[in-house]
């Protein structure tokens, strides 16, 4: 079985000597968020996830869910619940949550590490509490000042779960051309008709009440996404003052067979005239809906950070152990019947590659969840606004960067166990088979690839852009006479400017061909993320030399830096070079000659 040791240092090096969170948190109002708290926080996360939800992941995978096709009903795998009762008793759903509706009041950027730790520990377990938090979101942001009290409020504790209904059948990108179909009644209620698949927690044994957010179309709705409104649909009906009554005409049709996330409930879920609330305005359902995948969008980037993570400390551990053959240069253990295999180059490719993009994502991704408590907690508007702009931004680099990464990194971790990563018992198959999905659900990598180039770069004039170029010209003109960092900050100089031409360039051809956003959407995002992620290795250099943290520490961050731009930071050369080409290599072909 895989084992799971929550990286600690890590974690507090990158919130409190990278990005500076303890300053920040102050600055940001955040009283009760004072290091001893957010350690104490950190702490008690860590032993949850290694000693209830690590031990309970292979369990999962086996066992997966079951099914009663007569009542709908879905049983959770062995322990699962149980858990889920200590992770509500612990508050630890409403962490981020503002007080007024029971959460914890503490900076949102601080559910991220403990979310991270979730995913690495049993990311088929993350996915129940995961959806309530961008249920709750939507709520807070969309919904009336009954539906916050009724809904909202159980949402942050956890006394009942969300969902978020989107797909159906024929449609899961394209969602303007969803049908399921929404009749006002005359108590102001709706009633909710139609089939939606692959719903995550649609269906499940940990609580009495589950609130589906379902897009659905009303009666005068124009067609195409802007006609699609969001609903409330709980599971046993609810009163407005909050009592529940009896079973809505909903139900789970089926559960998912499915490559990982075993433990993890996907359902169909059919809705058969099932009461349901309208949250917000008719017919900008789309828009609420948005509010609740961005959120949940940064936590899938999450997820693949944690399997990375969990991935890499197990084949690290197996390097050390794994006596084979001998060092090119000569037995490194002349003791032992052969060296281990992580003196060879080719199997510290693989672990410094998952080293490079862990630990540099995980600042990635920090970074962007604190802009989410800027946005919410700055001080004037214009930092509210750069914020705001940057987490649209950062986004979709979050979210598929992480998640490709995550599927790379458990591919080399299950590598470094040669045939031995294949065979069920190391659990490392398991690892790479759960990451699969995260590049697929909330949005693929193509889409979120085309969310970064064609809104948040061309629609919007690449606001986020120019504050995260921004940022790199500041920490390049404040390290520019510093030696020790002139290895980095030449080369991060001069690719942030090759980004800004690169933007540009796309920009101009766009305005000739639109065709040039597809076909540089998928090139021109790692190229973000691999520009983005050299910042930040940068960023860590320096934050670690500045720091008390030890000498080892600091030299295993230098080393990994010089790792990541000598060895991976190139790979934006190849993306460039494709996003030079243009469409024609990928249109040319005509679509009835390819399989000619
Ligand atoms: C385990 C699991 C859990 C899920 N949980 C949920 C959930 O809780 N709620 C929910 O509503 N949904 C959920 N989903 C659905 C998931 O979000 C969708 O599967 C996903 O968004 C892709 O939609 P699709 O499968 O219909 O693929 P399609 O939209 O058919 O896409 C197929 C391929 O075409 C590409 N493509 C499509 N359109 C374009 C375009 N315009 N430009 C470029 N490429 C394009 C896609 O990138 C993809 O590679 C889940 C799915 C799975 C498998």
């Amino acid at each position: 079985m895989s084992q799971y040791k929550a990286p600690l240092r890590d974690i507090r090096f990158a919130l409190y000597d990278v990005l500076g969170a303890e300053a920040l948190f102050t600055e940001l109002g955040f009283e009760d968020a004072g290091r001893e708290t957010v350690d104490a926080v950190l702490d008690e996360s860590a032993r949850f996830c290694e000693t209830v939800l690590a031990p309970l992941n292979a369990v999962g995978d086996e066992q997966g869910v079951r099914h009663d096709k007569a009542t709908g009903d879905v049983t959770t795998p062995a322990g699962f619940k149980a858990a889920y009762e200590q992770f509500t008793e612990g508050g630890w759903g409403g962490l981020g949550a503002p007080v007024e509706y029971g959460g914890l009041g503490l900076p949102h950027v601080l559910g991220m590490p403990l979310e991270e730790m979730i995913d690495a520990a049993n990311l088929a377990w993350g996915n129940f509490p995961l959806l309530s938090h961008g249920a709750a979101n939507a709520l807070r942001l969309h919904g009336e000042d009954w539906q916050r009290e009724v809904f909202l409020t159980r949402l942050v504790s956890g006394e009942w779960t969300g969902t978020m209904c989107l797909t159906e059948p024929h449609c899961g990108t394209d969602l303007g051309l969803l049908k399921t179909k929404a009749e006002p009644n005359a108590d102001g209620t709706h009633s909710i008709t139609g089939t939606k698949i692959f719903i995550t927690a649609g269906e499940h044994d940990f609580t009495p009440n589950i609130l589906h957010l379902v897009l659905a179309r009303l009666p005068d709705a124009p067609a195409g996404s802007k006609g699609i409104s969001l609903f409330i649909v709980p599971k046993f009906k609810v009163a407005r003052d909050g009592t529940m009554g009896e079973r809505n005409p909903l139900q789970c049709g089926a559960v998912e067979h499915k490559m990982g996330i075993h433990g993890s409930a996907t359902c169909v879920m059919n809705f058969d005239g099932a009461q349901g609330y309208l949250i917000g305005q008719p017919h900008k359902g789309l828009m609420a809906m948005f509010t609740m995948m961005n959120t949940a969008r940064l936590g899938v980037g999450i997820q693949g950070l944690g399997l990375a993570d969990r991935a890499y400390q197990n084949a690290l551990r197996y390097a050390r152990e794994r006596l084979q053959s001998r060092a090119l240069s000569g037995a490194k253990f002349p003791d032992k019947p052969a060296d281990p295999i992580i003196v060879q180059p080719d199997v510290r490719r693989m672990l410094l590659t998952c080293k490079a993009l862990t630990e540099g994502g995980r600042a990635l991704a920090y970074h962007a969840g604190l802009q989410i408590d800027i946005a919410d907690h700055g001080a004037s508007d214009e930092a509210r606004k750069q914020a705001d702009d940057l987490v649209g931004f950062l986004t979709p680099i979050v979210k598929a960067c992480l998640t490709e990464w995550g599927v790379e990194c458990t591919y080399h971790a299950q590598q470094c166990f040669g045939g031995h990563g294949y065979i069920r018992e190391h659990g490392m198959e398991q690892l790479a088979r759960d990451a699969r999905i995260t590049t697929l659900y909330e949005g693929t990598t193509g889409i979120q690839a085309l969310d970064l180039v064609g809104r948040k770069v061309m629609q919007l004039q690449g606001a986020g852009l120019k504050v995260f170029l921004g940022l790199v010209e500041s920490f390049v003109a404040e390290h520019a006479g510093d030696a020790s960092l002139a290895e980095f900050i030449g080369p991060l100089r001069e690719k942030a400017g090759e980004w800004q031409a690169l933007t540009l360039e796309i920009g101009k051809r766009a305005a000739k061909d639109p065709e040039e956003i597809g076909a540089a959407a998928y090139d021109y995002l790692f190229y973000s993320g691999y520009v983005a992620l050299a910042y930040w290795w940068a960023r860590s250099v320096a934050a670690a030399d500045a720091s008390s943290q030890s000498q080892a520490f600091k030299d295993a961050k230098r080393e990994t830096a010089r790792f990541y731009f000598a060895r991976i930071l190139p790979r934006t050369l190849t993306h460039k070079a494709a996003i030079a080409s243009g469409p024609a290599p990928l249109l040319s072909l005509d679509e009835a000659s390819f399989d000619a």
